[in-house]
Protein backbone atom coordinates (compact mmCIF):
# COMPACT_ATOMS: atom_id res chain seq x y z
CA UNK A 1 0.00 0.00 0.00
CA UNK A 2 1.30 3.39 -1.12
CA UNK A 3 1.66 5.99 1.17
CA UNK A 4 1.84 9.56 -0.09
CA UNK A 5 3.26 12.44 2.37
CA UNK A 6 2.47 15.81 1.62
CA UNK A 7 3.35 19.37 3.43
CA UNK A 8 0.52 19.88 6.44
CA UNK A 9 0.97 23.66 5.90
CA UNK A 10 1.82 23.85 1.81
CA UNK A 11 0.09 23.11 -1.30
CA UNK A 12 -0.42 19.79 -3.45
CA UNK A 13 -0.96 20.83 -6.98
CA UNK A 14 -3.29 17.98 -8.50
CA UNK A 15 -1.92 17.71 -12.14
CA UNK A 16 -3.81 15.16 -15.09
CA UNK A 17 -5.97 15.20 -18.10
CA UNK A 18 -9.40 15.75 -18.06
CA UNK A 19 -10.56 13.00 -16.69
CA UNK A 20 -7.68 11.51 -15.45
CA UNK A 21 -9.72 11.48 -11.88
CA UNK A 22 -8.04 14.43 -10.02
CA UNK A 23 -11.69 15.72 -8.96
CA UNK A 24 -12.31 11.74 -7.59
CA UNK A 25 -9.07 11.42 -6.14
CA UNK A 26 -9.35 15.12 -4.60
CA UNK A 27 -12.93 13.54 -2.81
CA UNK A 28 -11.31 10.94 -1.63
CA UNK A 29 -8.52 12.22 -0.12
CA UNK A 30 -8.81 15.88 1.41
CA UNK A 31 -11.69 17.49 2.98
CA UNK A 32 -13.68 19.24 0.64
CA UNK A 33 -12.77 23.03 2.19
CA UNK A 34 -9.28 22.26 1.18
CA UNK A 35 -9.58 21.32 -2.50
CA UNK A 36 -9.90 24.23 -4.73
CA UNK A 37 -11.48 23.76 -8.21
CA UNK A 38 -11.10 25.33 -11.22
CA UNK A 39 -14.53 24.08 -12.06
CA UNK A 40 -16.18 25.23 -9.00
CA UNK A 41 -14.42 28.15 -8.90
CA UNK A 42 -15.63 28.40 -13.21
CA UNK A 43 -19.21 28.03 -11.57
CA UNK A 44 -18.77 30.61 -8.94
CA UNK A 45 -18.28 33.24 -11.30
CA UNK A 46 -20.56 32.31 -13.97
CA UNK A 47 -23.55 29.64 -12.89
CA UNK A 48 -21.85 27.02 -15.45
CA UNK A 49 -18.61 24.99 -14.74
CA UNK A 50 -18.31 24.68 -18.42
CA UNK A 51 -18.49 28.34 -19.49
CA UNK A 52 -15.23 28.79 -21.12
CA UNK A 53 -15.44 32.64 -21.53
CA UNK A 54 -15.09 32.65 -17.83
CA UNK A 55 -11.67 31.00 -17.71
CA UNK A 56 -10.08 33.87 -16.65
CA UNK A 57 -11.72 34.83 -14.11
CA UNK A 58 -12.32 31.89 -12.69
CA UNK A 59 -8.45 31.18 -12.23
CA UNK A 60 -8.25 34.82 -10.61
CA UNK A 61 -10.77 33.68 -7.82
CA UNK A 62 -8.83 30.31 -7.81
CA UNK A 63 -5.12 31.90 -7.39
CA UNK A 64 -6.96 34.21 -4.46
CA UNK A 65 -8.36 31.34 -2.92
CA UNK A 66 -5.13 29.67 -2.83
CA UNK A 67 -3.19 32.91 -1.74
CA UNK A 68 -5.77 33.59 0.90
CA UNK A 69 -5.41 30.03 2.02
CA UNK A 70 -1.73 29.58 2.42
CA UNK A 71 -1.44 32.84 4.01
CA UNK A 72 -3.58 31.41 7.11
CA UNK A 73 -1.19 28.27 6.89
CA UNK A 74 -3.65 26.06 5.55
CA UNK A 75 -2.81 22.81 3.61
CA UNK A 76 -4.30 23.14 0.16
CA UNK A 77 -4.97 21.15 -3.01
CA UNK A 78 -5.53 22.74 -6.34
CA UNK A 79 -7.98 20.81 -8.19
CA UNK A 80 -6.98 21.69 -11.88
CA UNK A 81 -5.48 20.04 -14.64
CA UNK A 82 -2.62 21.69 -14.75
CA UNK A 83 -0.71 20.18 -17.66
CA UNK A 84 0.74 23.87 -18.73
CA UNK A 85 3.94 24.85 -17.22
CA UNK A 86 2.57 28.04 -17.43
CA UNK A 87 -0.40 27.29 -14.94
CA UNK A 88 2.25 25.22 -12.62
CA UNK A 89 4.49 28.20 -12.55
CA UNK A 90 1.89 30.64 -11.12
CA UNK A 91 0.92 28.48 -8.76
CA UNK A 92 4.54 27.73 -7.25
CA UNK A 93 5.09 31.59 -7.41
CA UNK A 94 2.08 32.09 -4.51
CA UNK A 95 3.70 28.95 -2.65
CA UNK A 96 7.24 30.53 -2.66
CA UNK A 97 5.71 33.95 -1.86
CA UNK A 98 3.93 32.52 1.28
CA UNK A 99 7.14 30.68 2.13
CA UNK A 100 5.15 27.23 1.82
CA UNK A 101 6.29 24.79 -0.07
CA UNK A 102 4.42 23.21 -3.29
CA UNK A 103 4.22 19.20 -3.90
CA UNK A 104 3.04 17.62 -7.43
CA UNK A 105 0.80 15.07 -7.56
CA UNK A 106 0.38 13.51 -11.15
CA UNK A 107 -2.41 11.54 -11.91
CA UNK A 108 -1.42 9.51 -15.07
CA UNK A 109 -3.64 6.24 -15.36
CA UNK A 110 -3.85 4.19 -19.29
CA UNK A 111 -4.92 6.78 -21.65
CA UNK A 112 -7.21 4.57 -22.80
CA UNK A 113 -8.92 4.43 -19.57
CA UNK A 114 -9.65 7.42 -19.29
CA UNK A 115 -10.95 7.72 -23.12
CA UNK A 116 -13.56 5.07 -21.94
CA UNK A 117 -14.40 7.08 -18.93
CA UNK A 118 -14.63 10.67 -21.06
CA UNK A 119 -16.87 8.66 -22.92
CA UNK A 120 -19.47 7.54 -20.45
CA UNK A 121 -18.89 10.88 -18.77
CA UNK A 122 -22.49 12.74 -18.39
CA UNK A 123 -21.32 15.99 -17.13
CA UNK A 124 -18.66 16.80 -19.81
CA UNK A 125 -18.18 16.05 -23.25
CA UNK A 126 -14.49 17.34 -23.88
CA UNK A 127 -13.47 16.98 -27.57
CA UNK A 128 -10.71 14.23 -28.64
CA UNK A 129 -8.44 16.97 -29.67
CA UNK A 130 -8.31 18.45 -26.79
CA UNK A 131 -7.74 15.53 -24.82
CA UNK A 132 -4.92 15.29 -27.32
CA UNK A 133 -3.36 18.58 -26.85
CA UNK A 134 -3.16 17.97 -22.73
CA UNK A 135 -1.14 14.64 -23.18
CA UNK A 136 1.37 16.71 -25.65
CA UNK A 137 1.34 19.07 -22.95
CA UNK A 138 1.63 16.46 -20.25
CA UNK A 139 4.83 15.15 -21.88
CA UNK A 140 7.17 17.88 -20.47
CA UNK A 141 8.23 17.03 -17.17
CA UNK A 142 7.77 19.10 -14.03
CA UNK A 143 11.86 18.67 -13.17
CA UNK A 144 13.27 21.61 -12.26
CA UNK A 145 9.94 23.88 -11.99
CA UNK A 146 10.77 24.23 -8.16
CA UNK A 147 8.29 21.41 -6.21
CA UNK A 148 9.65 20.00 -3.25
CA UNK A 149 8.35 16.84 -4.98
CA UNK A 150 6.67 15.31 -7.83
CA UNK A 151 4.72 12.33 -6.92
CA UNK A 152 3.68 9.90 -10.50
CA UNK A 153 0.81 7.57 -9.97
CA UNK A 154 -0.05 5.73 -13.38
CA UNK A 155 -1.24 2.54 -11.98
CA UNK A 156 -4.88 3.03 -11.43
CA UNK A 157 -5.25 0.02 -8.37
CA UNK A 158 -2.36 2.21 -6.70
CA UNK A 159 -4.53 5.29 -7.61
CA UNK A 160 -7.51 4.15 -5.92
CA UNK A 161 -5.67 3.18 -3.05
CA UNK A 162 -2.63 4.90 -1.95
CA UNK A 163 -3.19 6.87 1.73
CA UNK A 164 -2.62 10.54 2.06
CA UNK A 165 -0.37 11.29 4.84
CA UNK A 166 0.78 14.79 6.06
CA UNK A 167 4.04 15.91 7.38
CA UNK A 168 4.28 18.55 9.69
P1 LIG B 1 -11.73 17.10 -15.21
O1 LIG B 1 -10.34 17.64 -15.41
O2 LIG B 1 -12.51 17.10 -16.48
O3 LIG B 1 -12.45 17.77 -14.07
P2 LIG B 1 -10.99 14.89 -13.49
O4 LIG B 1 -9.52 14.63 -13.66
O5 LIG B 1 -11.41 15.67 -12.31
O6 LIG B 1 -11.56 15.54 -14.84
P3 LIG B 1 -12.88 12.93 -12.56
O7 LIG B 1 -14.06 13.79 -12.71
O8 LIG B 1 -12.39 12.65 -11.17
O9 LIG B 1 -11.67 13.45 -13.47
O10 LIG B 1 -13.12 11.53 -13.24
C1 LIG B 1 -13.57 11.45 -14.59
C2 LIG B 1 -14.51 10.29 -14.73
O11 LIG B 1 -13.83 9.10 -14.39
C3 LIG B 1 -15.71 10.38 -13.79
O12 LIG B 1 -16.85 9.90 -14.47
C4 LIG B 1 -15.33 9.50 -12.64
O13 LIG B 1 -16.46 8.92 -12.05
C5 LIG B 1 -14.45 8.46 -13.29
N1 LIG B 1 -13.40 8.05 -12.35
C6 LIG B 1 -12.44 8.86 -11.87
N2 LIG B 1 -11.63 8.23 -11.03
C7 LIG B 1 -12.11 6.97 -10.97
C8 LIG B 1 -11.70 5.81 -10.27
N3 LIG B 1 -10.64 5.83 -9.47
N4 LIG B 1 -12.41 4.69 -10.47
C9 LIG B 1 -13.45 4.66 -11.28
N5 LIG B 1 -13.90 5.73 -11.98
C10 LIG B 1 -13.24 6.86 -11.83
MG1 LIG C 1 -12.46 17.45 -12.14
Amino acid sequence: ERELVVPAKGLVVLVGVSGSGKSTFAARNFAPTQVVGSDSCRGMVSDDENDQSATADAFGLLHHLVDTRLRRGLLTVVDATNVDSSARKRLLRIAADNDLPAVAVVLDPPEQLVRDRGAARADRALPDSALSRQYRQMRNGLEGEGFHEIHVLRDPQEIDSVVVRTRP
